[in-house]
């Protein structure tokens, strides 16, 4: 398949790990908005938010029970922000499910740009 975080988690394109276990790779993105931005991704390709369902969401949770650590690690000391992005009008560029955890500074406190 021609998804670039499948070739991430297979060792095919470089990556700066945060995390992995055998559900969940967590990476630095390669253009970080933050001191901390570290994405995280299910080892299952999953395309975006919309193609959450029963049988996946339980990888959904394990991210999420998993991402207080991950940001740590990513090094997020004092607080995070988790994003994902789902389809054109959010900007989602890469169509495997990702979790942007973005801190190290005081972000803004808007949500979106506008
Ligand atoms: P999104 O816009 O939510 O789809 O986010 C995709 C993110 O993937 C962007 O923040 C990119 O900087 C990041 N990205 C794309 N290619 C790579 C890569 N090879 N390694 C790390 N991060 C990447
Ligand atoms: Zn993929």
């Amino acid at each position: 398949m021609d998804c670039i975080f499948c070739k991430i988690i297979a060792g095919d394109i470089p990556s700066a790990k945060v995390y992995e276990d055998d559900t969940m790779y967590a990476f630095r993105d390669i253009n970080p908005e933050a001191p901390c931005h570290v994405l995280v991704i299910p080892k299952k390709h999953i395309a975006s938010m919309d193609e959450i369902n029963a049988e996946n969401s339980g990888i959904v949770a394990k991210i999420y029970e998993k991402i207080p650590e991950i940001a740590r690690l990513g090094g997020a000391e004092n607080g995070y922000r988790v994003i994902a992005n789902c389809g054109p009008d959010a900007g989602q560029t890469v169509f495997h499910l990702h979790f942007h955890i973005l801190g190290g500074k005081t972000l803004p406190v808007h949500l979106c740009n506008e």
